[in-house]
């Protein structure tokens, strides 16, 4: 299957909905779903091409398969990147760039405010193969170029971060990564292409966890990995067909389906996310309020030039309380007298969730870690969907009011 052939200069919008693989013989207008794990060859001169690499097509779904790489092509469209490669899910993506870019000895500089799992796959995990990470401030950059060895391969950066919303400088981050010829990786789960494209930053390689605001209505795992054609296609092709972190074609088929409706799903969300947060800094019982899009922010300006002037969907809040024991009562009692918003730990949904960060996605960290990260007993975090905003206020106000 072939890369579809569109002009030159499409915008974002447009490439969110055509770009992908050409039709099959019977023009589909929405794209296929190839179910199948395997594809017949049709002489075994071809297959054997095909196997040993110098001809194009379809031999096993491990090793690529065309709903897939339809996701892909349009996922890279987004970005802006030459290519890119489907995972199983975004941990997938990760597992794969770090098997295919790190070997014993290798060291590597990643935030300290990244997703939990992986602060563990590189840091635990990866440690356990001989790669040493050292784990810097997300905002300090200072302390990246400090933790700098001559041995120093990847920087690892997410930005905004979950659930406090920190916000790097990707720019700062991709020049300090090349002046000692290291990489540097951006997940772009929380802001999406749709608002941010570390590529034209500077990025060499960005991660998806197409799970999130790509798929865009909770059904499926994904992930992925955008960048040079010459990474994907000569160190994480290689991994994906060896190790079998490979994406569905159905959850590929979801997720490519879902990106058609990413732009006006991120508009719609961060502005409801918007008011939302100015309205939450305005009620009583609330302590601070934690989004990029706020001048209270304290990145307010880095994020508005490097998020296209949106804060994202995620809006964090501390609610008041004296001491860790009230506090904790004070956040259950606001979640707990939700009744529309679902009480989960997943984002990037068009139903908004609302999770307690100290007890779920942050409860097995040892107190004084949490308190470093800066995770109080009195934050909430929501991820803000496409129900009416009025509504989502009213669900708040129902606990916040009778505090
Ligand atoms: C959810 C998430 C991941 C992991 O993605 P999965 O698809 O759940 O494996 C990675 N990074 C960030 C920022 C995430 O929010």
């Amino acid at each position: 299957m072939t890369e579809r052939k569109l002009p030159p200069g499409l915008h974002r919008e447009t490439l969110a909905v055509r770009a992908g693989i050409e039709p099959s013989q019977y023009g589909e207008n929405s794209e296929a779903l190839y179910l199948s794990s395997s594809f017949v060859q049709p002489d075994a001169e071809t297959a054997a091409r095909r196997f040993a690499g110098t001809e194009e097509g379809y031999t096993y779904s491990r090793t690529s398969n065309p709903t897939v790489t339809a996701f892909e092509h349009r996922l890279a469209a987004l970005e802006g990147t030459e290519a890119a490669i489907g995972a199983s899910s975004g941990m997938g993506a990760i597992l794969m760039l770090c098997m295919g870019l790190l070997k014993a000895g290798d060291h590597v500089v990643c935030s300290r405010s990244v997703f939990g799992s992986t602060l563990n796959l590189i840091g635990r995990e990866f440690g356990k193969f001989g790669v040493q990470t050292t784990f810097v401030s997300q905002t300090d950059v200072g302390e990246w170029r400090a933790a700098l060895r001559p041995d120093t391969k990847l920087l690892f950066a997410e930005t905004p971060t979950n659930p406090l919303t920190d916000v790097c400088d990707i720019a700062a981050l991709a020049e300090l990564a090349h002046s000692v010829g290291a990489l540097l990786v951006v997940d772009n789960c929380f802001c999406t292409p749709a608002l941010q494209r570390p590529a034209e930053l500077g990025a060499d390689l960005i991660i998806h966890s197409g799970t999130k605001y790509l798929d865009g209505q909770g059904r499926v795992l994904a992930g992925a990995i955008c960048g040079p054609a010459k990474y994907i296609r000569d160190v994480f092709d290689p991994v994906v067909r060896t190790a079998g972190m490979a994406l569905s074609p159905f959850n590929a088929w979801v997720v490519l389906k879902g990106m058609e409706t990413l732009g006006i799903r991120m508009q719609a969300q961060c502005a409801s996310a918007l008011e939302l947060a100015r309205w939450l800094e305005a009620q009583p019982k609330v302590a601070r309020v934690y989004y990029p899009g706020l001048p209270s922010h304290p990145q307010h300006e880095l994020a508005m030039r490097q998020q296209s002037g949106q804060g994202g969907a995620v809006v964090s809040f501390d609610v008041q309380g004296d001491g860790p024991e009230a506090l904790r009562r004070n956040a259950f009692h606001v979640i707990d007298h939700t009744r529309i918003v679902s009480i989960t730990a997943n984002l990037g949904d068009t139903k908004t969730t609302i999770t307690h960060p100290a007890t779920t996605s942050h409860g097995r960290l040892k107190e004084e870690q949490r308190q470093a990260a800066g995770i109080g007993q009195g934050l909430i975090r929501v991820a803000v969907g496409l129900e009416h905003l009025d509504d989502l206020k009213a669900d708040l106000a129902r606990g916040l009011d009778t505090l």
